[in-house]
């Protein structure tokens, strides 16, 4: 993949990110129901909220860490060891930053 491509790639990723986390964010903000038989159900969907809110955002890092490592061409190099990382890892992971041995 060329770094154009992978630009390409990395920021419609990004997009999808923050539109999720958005979204995540607008529910908190609802509030909470007076009703007291919908407060338990509501409380176990903030926990899932949460994870979901919290996994989106270190994925979002983990891209603007790839975004950023492109513009000063270490895209693609282990940060662990700096030796190249397998091409099938990066298209898997196309943000992934340690090759397939530093990552064990
Ligand atoms: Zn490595």
């Amino acid at each position: 993949m060329n770094k154009n491509d992978l630009f390409v790639t990395l920021q419609s990723k990004k997009n999808e990110l923050l539109t999720r986390i958005n979204a995540i964010e607008n529910d908190f903000k609802k509030g909470r129901s007076q009703d007291f038989s919908e407060q338990t159900t509501e409380t176990e969907n903030d926990q899932v909220l949460d994870e979901i809110h919290h996994e989106a955002k270190v994925e979002l890092k983990q891209i603007n860490d790839a975004l950023l490592r492109l513009e000063n061409d270490s895209y693609g190099l282990c940060v662990e060891c700096d030796e190249a990382i397998a091409p099938a890892r990066l298209q898997a992971l196309p943000y992934v930053n340690t090759c397939i041995d530093c990552a064990q």
